[in-house]
C-alpha cells in the first residue's frame, strides 16, 4: 500500500536540503520555552535566507542555543510552527512515524472501547503535527492539511502514518487557502483520493455504536463533528421520554443519539439541505437501534435564528434544546459580533425550554474564550438556570497550548 501511494505522490517536490537558522524575540523565546507551538511573524529577528515553504526553520536563542525546529510558510501571520521542542532531531520519516505513533496511543482507549471506530486521530499542533489533521472513520483516513508547507514533507509523513494506522481508503483534504492556489498544489485536489481499495463502498463508521455516514470528500471539515462525542453521549441520557430540538444540526449526529436515547420527537434545524438530508440518512442507518424506529423525526431547512424565532412565536416548547452554532468568530475582529450572536441564540433557545427541561448550547469559536462564553450564555438567559455543567475537549482532541482549546459546552435545567 505504501508503495502505491508514493506513486501518486511521485509529482511532488522533495523535502527541502537546507535549513533555515531563526532568531526570535525575547517573548518568543521564552513562549518557545514553555512548550508553545507558534512564532508570529513580528517575532522573528532575523533569518539566515528567506524559504519557501516546507523549509525547515532551526530556532536559537539569543546564544546561538537550540530552541526548536519549525516547519516554514511565509504566507502565514504564523510563519513558523514548531515540530520539536527543545530537543535537536532530524524531522524524518523516522521522526513522523514516532509522533503519529503517540497520538495513534493516546486514542487507544477509544479504540479499545470496541463501539468507537470515527475519531480525530492527529489534531495539528496539539499532536506535535502543526496544520495536520487526521480524521479516522473506520477504514477510511482523511488528511486535512491546512498549509502548503506539508507538500514536500507529504511522502514521508503519509507513508508514516498507513504505517501506524493502516487503512483502505486515504483522503486529502485542503483547506481554503490552499485550494485557492491551485498552482502551488502540484495536481493534489481537494477530495481526492490517494488510496482507495474500497472505492463503491460509502463511508461508514460507528460512534459510541450508533452508525453513521460522512462525506468525507466534501462535508465540512473532514466530513464529520467527532469533538461533541462525549455531549452527544451525555444529550442521550438525557433524551428518554423527551421532545428535542437540534439547532445547526448538520448530519444530525446530536439528534440521533436523542433518538437513540428515547425521544419521542426530534426537530432537526440547519440552513443546508443536503446536511438535513444527510441527517434523515444517518436515522434510517440506525432504525435497528430499538428505540429510534419510534422517533418522529422532523427537519427544518432555516437561518437558525429565524426558526428559534418562528418557533417561539408558536409558542413551542421541548424538553432539551441543543444549539450548536458554527465558529462565529475566525479573528479577535470578530469576537464581539460573535459573542452578542450566542447572547441572542440563548436568549430565545432557553425561551424554547419547557420547565425542568435541558439547555445545551456548544461554541467552536478557539478566539471566544471559556469564560466570556459561559458568563455571556448564562447572562442572556431568559429563564433561571441550574445545575449547569461545563464540558471541553475529550482525549481525541488533546490541548497542548491555549489556542488548542476551542470547544466548549454548557449544559443546565432550565427552571
Ligand atoms: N451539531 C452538528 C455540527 C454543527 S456544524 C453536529 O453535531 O455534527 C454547523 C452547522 O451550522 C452546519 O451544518 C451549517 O450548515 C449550519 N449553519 C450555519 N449557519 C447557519 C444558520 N445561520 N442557520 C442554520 N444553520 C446554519
Amino acid at each position: 500500500m505504501v508503495v502505491e501511494l508514493l506513486a501518486m505522490l511521485d509529482g511532488l517536490p522533495a523535502p527541502p536540503t537546507r535549513n533555515m537558522a531563526v532568531h526570535v524575540k525575547p517573548a518568543a523565546e521564552r513562549a518557545l520555552r514553555d512548550g508553545h507551538p507558534w512564532i508570529f511573524a513580528d517575532s522573528i529577528r532575523d533569518m539566515s535566507f528567506e524559504g519557501e515553504p516546507g523549509n525547515l526553520a532551526v530556532i536559537f536563542d539569543k546564544k546561538d542555543r537550540f530552541l526548536a525546529v519549525g516547519l516554514y510558510d511565509p504566507q502565514s501571520d504564523i510563519p513558523i510552527k514548531v515540530l520539536q521542542h527543545q530537543q535537536k532531531t532530524r524531522i524524518d520519516r523516522g521522526w513522523f512515524e514516532r509522533t503519529l505513533q503517540q497520538a495513534v496511543s493516546i486514542r487507544e482507549p477509544l479504540r479499545k472501547g470496541g463501539n468507537t471506530n470515527g475519531y480525530r486521530l492527529v489534531y495539528g499542533e496539539n499532536d506535535g503535527l502543526p496544520g495536520f489533521i487526521v480524521d479516522r472513520y473506520a477504514d477510511t483516513l482523511v488528511v486535512k492539511l491546512y498549509t502548503l508547507a506539508w507538500i514536500p514533507h507529504l511522502n514521508d509523513v503519509l507513508a508514516s502514518l498507513v504505517t501506524v494506522q493502516p487503512c483502505k481508503r486515504l483522503v486529502l483534504r485542503l483547506s481554503r487557502n490552499m485550494q485557492a492556489q491551485p498552482s502551488k498544489l502540484y495536481g493534489l485536489q481537494d477530495g481526492m483520493a490517494l488510496i482507495d481499495d474500497m472505492p463503491d463502498v460509502p463511508v461508514v463508521f460507528e460512534e459510541n455504536g450508533l452508525v453513521f455516514a460522512a462525506d468525507v470528500f466534501a462535508g465540512h471539515k473532514t466530513g464529520f463533528f467527532f469533538d461533541q462525542r462525549e455531549n452527544r453521549a451525555r444529550v442521550q441520557q438525557l433524551s428518554a421520554g423527551a421532545s428535542v430540538l437540534d439547532v445547526f444540526a448538520y448530519s444530525g449526529g446530536f439528534s440521533v443519539y436523542a433518538a437513540a436515547g428515547g425521544a419521542t420527537q426530534v426537530l432537526s434545524v440547519d440552513i443546508s439541505e443536503p446536511a438535513l438530508n444527510a441527517a434523515q440518512h444517518n436515522f434510517a442507518l440506525n432504525l435497528a437501534h430499538g428505540t429510534i424506529q419510534g422517533v418522529q423525526h422532523d427537519v427544518m431547512v432555516a437561518d437558525a435564528f429565524e426558526a428559534l424565532h418562528r418557533l417561539q412565536s408558536q409558542n413551542r416548547k421541548f424538553d432539551v434544546v441543543i444549539i450548536d452554532p458554527p465558529a462565529f468568530a475566525k479573528s479577535q475582529r470578530e469576537v464581539d459580533g460573535a459573542l452578542a450572536a450566542y447572547s441572542r441564540l440563548a436568549a430565545v433557545g432557553t425561551t424554547l425550554v419547557r420547565s425542568g427541561g435541558t439547555f445545551v448550547m456548544a461554541s467552536c469559536s478557539s478566539r471566544v474564550k471559556r469564560d466570556a462564553f459561559f458568563n455571556i450564555v448564562t447572562g442572556s438567559a431568559t429563564r433561571p438556570l441550574y445545575n449547569q455543567v461545563y464540558t471541553g475537549h475529550a482525549i481525541d482532541h488533546p490541548v497542548r497550548f491555549a489556542e488548542g482549546e476551542y470547544l466548549k459546552c454548557l449544559f443546565a435545567t432550565v427552571e
